[in-house]
């Protein structure tokens, strides 16, 4: 009979787990609380214009790493950015989505069997394994269990599920910086020179990418990221006013009368900044296999996730 287990979290860790037990004959089920997959590789529509208001790229250090992202790139699925020719801070092209972030965990979700609007509320023991229930009333069981939701998320539901975890205080050295993100619709295209994305300093805006001229909007939109330090210090203010601090801060890069309309997002958790030094964390609590991954674990951001659930799935071959 086939091995099964359930993935918490439909983000690029859970969905490169998934491939990995899939390949090796394991049977997977994907909960995610989310209205779609992706997790922080997010991609909003407002009107016409597409944003990526999460996740703005990525970068690859190891073979293993590139070998994914060449074969995204053949696919299709995505292409190079390259911001060296208008950031110098920059030493590399970048990879993003063709349609946006999104369209890499999209595709990699392709033919899993996921179920979205799924929050896994509690974890109990059963025989040969676990049973998970959600907050809609349903019941999931499986062999073994990975858990990609962030560090903060994943001590909730072990905290809520009652059965005295020990890795509780290994999760609680995880941090993640808060993000605010504004996506602009535009009149007129940014001051951005080309290819789009410009990094800040001594700003309280660290991040604006032209959305239109990254290839992803069809018409003039931006995404502008505020740093960490202000992010923290603002999380709660009224988004309104804070679109309109940011934006008024970069008038040069995008003038106040090319601004149409604009919204917020509130980040809570955007970098792992202090991570757990292993690509994952397996749990000695419970009888059954319990998988702690995700980009809270090993080099951290979207790289790291795709290690780390890849790590993850692989521990529970040995
Ligand atoms: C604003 C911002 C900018 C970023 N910029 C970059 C960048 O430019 N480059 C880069 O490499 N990285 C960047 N990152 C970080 C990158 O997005 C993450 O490292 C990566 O996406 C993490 O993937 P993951 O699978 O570990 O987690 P996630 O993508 O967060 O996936 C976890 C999933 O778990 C689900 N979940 C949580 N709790 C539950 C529950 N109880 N039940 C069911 N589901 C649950 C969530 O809905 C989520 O979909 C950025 C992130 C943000 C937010």
């Amino acid at each position: 009979m086939k091995k099964s287990c359930i993935i918490i979290g439909a983000g690029l860790s859970g969905l490169t787990a998934a491939h990995e037990l899939i390949k090796n004959n394991w049977e997977v089920t994907i909960l995610d609380k989310g209205r779609g997959v992706g997790g922080r590789m997010a991609t909003r529509r407002a009107g016409e214009a597409r944003f990526d208001h999460g996740t703005q790229y990525f970068s690859t250090k190891t073979t293993n790493f590139q070998a994914f992202s060449q074969n995204i790139i053949q696919k299709n699925i995505a292409k190079e950015w390259n911001l060296q020719e208008c950031d110098k801070t920059f030493s590399h092209a970048r990879v993003i989505g063709i349609n946006g972030m999104n369209t890499i965990p999209k595709f990699l979700a392709e033919g899993l069997n996921i179920k979205t609007n799924e929050k896994v509320i509690s974890i109990s023991e059963i025989e040969n394994g676990c049973k998970v229930s959600t907050e809609t009333g349903n019941f999931y069981e499986a062999n073994a269990l990975i858990c990609t939701a962030p560090a903060p998320q994943a001590i909730e539901l072990l905290q809520k599920s009652e059965m005295g975890f020990t890795e509780i205080e290994a999760l609680q050295s995880i941090h993640y910086q808060p993000c605010l993100a504004v996506m602009v619709n535009l009149k007129t295209q940014t001051n951005i020179p080309s290819p789009g994305g410009i990094s800040l300093e001594n700003s309280n805006v660290s991040w604006v990418a032209d959305n239109f001229q990254k290839g992803i909007s069809p018409i003039f939109s931006a995404t502008i990221h505020a740093n960490p330090a202000f992010s923290l210090a603002h999380f709660d203010d009224d988004l309104t006013q804070i679109g309109h601090q940011l934006l008024s801060e970069i008038v040069d890069l995008i003038p106040a009368d090319s601004v149409e309309s604009y919204q917020v997002h509130r980040w809570r958790y955007s970098l792992a900044s202090e991570r757990y030094a292993e690509n994952y964390l397996t749990s000695n609590s419970t009888k059954f296999s319990l998988i702690f991954a995700g980009d809270g674990f090993g080099i951290g951001n979207i790289e790291g996730a795709y290690i780390s659930g890849k790590s993850a799935a692989q521990s529970l071959f040995i």
